[in-house]
């Protein structure tokens, strides 16, 4: 369907009599900004003078019911439907390829109720993480997701993402962090999942859509687990000898069944990059960031069998000023001027989880595949190790070009040709690539690469519910 000033009033008509007059923007400049999110291709191309499909119309909902009528329409006249949170994906999961209606959810971040003998929250999921925290924090709670988008992205944006914050070796990625889940099919019709994930009755179906990046429908409100806020928290650096004493180490602390909230191991580089230059760390090789939470004597206790580990390994204490600076300023990094990674530089963040016996070699072998493969680009690769589980870990490299093609085309087939080479190194090597930051446009085309013959289930699932294809069509792969 092409745009044209006829097809935009009627539809904006129609969708008006569901959310309201006030709820329904057209705007060109407004079609312009939501058609981008943070991923580097997605603003090269647009910044570059090239036209980017925009949506036909924006609607705000407040209720579920609001959503299921939009979905309910957009499918009998099948126009593609892409939820939207805080826009701030870095894999064009957002970017409504095939036009259509956003539903930007921002509006639906109402809190629907707190229960203090179970330690849940009832919240719709428009809400900005930042937000739900703050309203926690103020009762005495937390949800202890922390991730480093915190302030710009939606609770619906980290379960379609299937997002990890910072103190995931403790508290787990979102789908650990939700017992029960309302979504919109796009059908229109409402799903809520049962009210406990514990439970044998059948498959748990709510998992299905914990990373689905709105795929098989719009997710409007969760129960989420929440904790009271620690008595103490505890943060420690050290210096390792190398990343291999830094990655036992970890693997050790975690096996072990310690329970540390916050464990980051930096590569040299990502040392320099981060702890260096914007906290001041003064250390070169690699560094571990370590840091307990909870009740102060179990604090004291888990931190000091961690202790005995590190310095078997070689580790040289620094203080409890890298870890400690590190939390407090720890958004920083991503923000002018420091954020490293900083637009028009070509970047991008290919996560990788995998077990132990792999973690180590799938990062040389990347970092080979990148700084030796693109090493006429001066391709630079850096990483850190920074979420840990008690049977492997994920770690967080990121690519960076400072020159690269003027050509916009030739410009993006460099930036595919490594993000390829990456993912290849990691797959090849038993790993799975992308821990936490969505497949979107950007990995689409690997999902056979990373699946194989699995991927055909998926395939069948998205045709089962979207009969229409009009759930953010053309996502993970999925759809045209
Ligand atoms: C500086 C920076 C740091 C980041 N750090 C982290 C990090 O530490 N951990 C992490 O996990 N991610 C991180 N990210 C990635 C990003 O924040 C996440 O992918 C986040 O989930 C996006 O949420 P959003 O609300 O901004 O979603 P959007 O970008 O708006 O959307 C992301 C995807 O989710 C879908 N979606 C959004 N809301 C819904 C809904 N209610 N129902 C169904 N589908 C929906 C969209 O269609 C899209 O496919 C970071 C990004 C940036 C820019």
């Amino acid at each position: 369907m092409n745009r044209s000033d006829f097809t935009v009033e009627i539809l904006r008509y129609e969708l008006e009599s569901i959310v309201g007059a006030d709820h329904v923007v057209t705007d060109e400049a407004e079609m312009e900004a939501q058609a981008l999110d943070v991923w580097w291709v997605t603003r090269f191309w647009r910044f570059s003078d090239n036209d980017f499909p925009k949506p036909f119309a924006i609607v705000f909902p407040e209720t579920a019911e609001q959503v299921s009528r939009v979905v309910r329409f957009c499918n009998e006249h099948r126009i593609a439907c892409v939820p939207r949170g805080g826009g701030a994906g870095d894999s064009g999961g957002a970017s409504p390829i095939r036009g259509g209606v956003v539903l930007d959810m921002k509006r639906m971040d109402r809190i629907v109720s707190l229960n203090e003998r179970s330690l849940t929250v009832r919240v719709q999921t428009g809400i900005i993480q930042k937000h739900l925290e703050e309203y926690l924090n103020r009762k005495g709670y937390t949800m202890n997701h922390f991730p480093a988008s915190f302030t710009t992205s939606t609770l619906g944006g980290f379960i379609s993402t299937n997002g990890t914050g910072v103190l995931s070796s403790k508290y787990g990625k979102m789908i650990d962090m939700v017992h029960q889940l309302e979504v919109v099919l796009p059908s229109g019709r409402i799903f809520k999942s049962l009210p406990v994930r514990l439970h044998s009755t059948g498959p748990d179906y709510s998992r299905l859509f914990f990373g689905a990046e709105g795929t098989l429908g719009i997710v409007t409100e969760a129960l989420c687990k929440i904790h009271p806020l620690p008595q103490k928290r505890l943060f420690r650096g050290f210096l390792l000898p190398g990343l291999a004493e830094g990655v036992e180490a970890g693997r050790r602390i975690m096996v072990n069944g310690l329970q540390p909230s916050l464990m980051r191991l930096y590569d040299e580089k990502d040392t320099g990059h981060i702890l260096t230059k914007q906290f001041g760390v003064d250390a070169q090789g690699c560094v571990m960031l370590v840091g307990f939470d909870g009740r102060g004597r179990v604090v004291d206790a888990q931190y000091e069998d961690a202790r005995e580990i590190l310095e078997a390994a070689g580790a040289r204490d620094l203080g409890e000023d890298p870890g400690k600076n590190w939390w407090e300023g720890r958004y920083k990094s991503y923000y002018p001027p420091n954020d490293y990674i900083a637009y028009p530089w070509m970047t991008a963040v290919t996560d990788t989880v995998a077990p132990y016996e792999d973690i180590e070699r799938i990062y040389h072998e990347m970092r080979r595949a990148v700084e030796e493969g693109f090493a006429q680009w001066g391709a630079q690769f850096h990483a850190h190790f920074s979420h840990w589980y008690d049977w492997g870990a994920s770690f967080y490299p990121t690519f960076l070009l400072k020159e690269y093609p003027e050509d916009t085309r030739e410009a993006m087939r460099l930036y595919n040709r490594i993000l390829d080479a990456a993912a290849r190194a990691s797959v090849d090597n038993g790993g799975v690539i992308n821990e936490h930051h969505g497949i979107g446009l950007r990995s689409g085309r690997l999902m056979r690469l990373i699946y194989g013959e699995r991927y055909d289930l998926a395939v069948d699932i998205k045709r089962a519910l979207d009969t229409q294809n009009i759930m953010n069509p053309g996502k993970l792969g999925l759809g045209d």
